[in-house]
């Protein structure tokens, strides 16, 4: 259960994880496309005043009447900047520039905020500020026109101005050149109302992202949980029924295989023996006056000594070896690959090992038994199970008929 918490607590923070981080790309997202908003923003303005200068520039000559707001512009030297009309008005030229300056006085007092600049301006006013001038310079090495960025409070933007043929009728003098680099218009507007959007489009995000967050937890959690619940029904079953295998497959007092299991792997050898050609050994394995231990000491003792007995006799044998209990106090062991004269001496050790082994009882006597063998194989015939098993008997019963403990070959003795 605890490492069942565990993991579901992992697979939250994943998913925080993986929503967190799309959230930071979204946030940063939403940020950029503000960014780009103002630059379609101000490029449309920059078109439309580019628009009307280049309307005044294609006049040839555009004048308006001589005012306290539009006085002759003292850096324009064209010998009719100053004319009078036939009723006798006083006019004055408005090149594009001053058209451009006179445009921004006028939009001083909103929050659009726009200026002609150059780095190295005719008319004082015009000098840039800090941002303009590093923009206008980037221009000059870059090649780039147009730069846009959020200065403190206030998205700028900020276009190159390049000499067209137009200017040159007032600027010629001035060293203009076509093509060249002159200077820039610049714009700004308030970040406040780009800000409040982008925030509004934040939170909304920031929902949804909290929305997909609790759903990725609920999911990843439940399926793991399921996926926790089913294992966990499926482990039990396997142990269930390996645990149902081993009660069927294993004798129940003394835990070799019960005598049902033992036929089968008897089988089993045979096939392969056929198969292979190799040789097959049977013992037959009785406990010598076993009825006198339970005389003796009790049927709960001869239970103990049938057990312990067993367990050392598995012990003496190799893994390959399958000894399983026949019925009440014989045993039979399989030997598969093993010949005669290899499962003799085996049979041999087995007997020498029972004869020497003691088995204490809860009481505290030492009990000792002796084994009777008989021994069968099939190293050249083809034999049937129940002809290896009636072999093995005979010769068993011929060594019980000798005097016990002790091992008899078929065919031999
Ligand atoms: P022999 O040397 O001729 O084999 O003599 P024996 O006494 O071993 O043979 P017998 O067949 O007369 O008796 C076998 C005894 O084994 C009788 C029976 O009570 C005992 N026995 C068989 N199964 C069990 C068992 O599971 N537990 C106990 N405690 N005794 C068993
Ligand atoms: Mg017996
Ligand atoms: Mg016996």
């Amino acid at each position: 259960m605890r490492r069942l918490t565990i993991i579901n607590f992992l697979i939250v923070l994943g998913c925080a994880l993986a929503v967190g981080l799309s959230w930071q790309i979204n946030h940063e997202a939403i940020e950029a496309v503000a960014l780009k908003l103002f630059r379609a923003e101000g490029r449309s303005a920059f078109t439309l005043i580019q628009t009307a200068r280049h309307w005044n520039a294609i006049q040839g000559k555009v004048y308006v009447p001589v005012s306290a707001d539009t006085p002759p512009n003292p850096y324009l030297r064209t010998p009719d900047r100053d004319i009078t009309d036939n009723l006798g008005r006083r006019l004055t030229q408005v090149n594009p520039a001053y058209m451009t300056r006179q445009i921004s006085e006028l939009l001083q007092d909103s929050d659009v905020q726009m200026r002609i600049t150059s780095l190295d301006p005719i008319n004082p006013l015009n000098r840039p500020d800090g941002w303009e001038a590093a923009s206008l310079r980037q221009f000059e090495i870059s090649g780039e026109l147009e730069r846009v960025e959020r200065v403190q409070d206030r998205y700028r933007y900020i276009s190159g101005l390049i000499v067209q043929r137009e200017c040159m009728q007032c600027h010629e003098d001035q060293g203009y050149r076509v093509g060249d680099l002159r200077g820039g218009i610049s714009f700004s507007v308030p970040a406040e109302q780009v800000d409040l959007l982008v925030s509004e489009m934040q939170q909304g995000s920031s929902r949804v992202h909290a929305l997909v967050l609790m759903l990725l937890s609920l999911i990843g959690v439940s399926l793991f949980s399921l996926f926790y619940l089913v294992r966990g029904r499926l482990q039990a079953s396997v142990m269930a029924q390996a645990e149902l295998q081993q009660l069927v497959e294993r004798d129940e007092l003394t835990g070799v295989l019960s005598r049902r299991a033992l036929m089968e792997r008897l089988f089993t050898e045979m096939k392969r023996r056929s198969r292979y050609g190799q040789p097959l050994s049977l013992l037959m394995l009785d406990l010598d006056h076993f009825k006198r231990v339970n005389d003796r000491y009790g049927h709960q003792a001869g239970d103990l000594v049938l057990k312990e007995l067993a367990q050392m006799l598995e012990q003496h044998l190799r893994e390959v070896d399958i000894i399983g209990r026949y019925g009440g106090e014989e045993f039979t062991v399989l030997l598969p690959n093993t010949a005669r004269l290899q499962a003799e001496r085996l049979a041999q050790r087995l007997c020498q090992a029972a004869a020497e082994y003691r088995i204490r009882l809860h009481g505290g006597d030492l009990v000792q038994v002796t084994l009777s063998i008989g021994l069968a194989s099939c190293d050249t015939d083809l034999l049937s199970a129940e002809t290896l098993l009636a072999r093995a008997d005979e010769a068993l019963y011929v060594a019980k008929q000798r005097g016990r403990n002790r091992v008899s070959v078929y065919g031999q003795d």
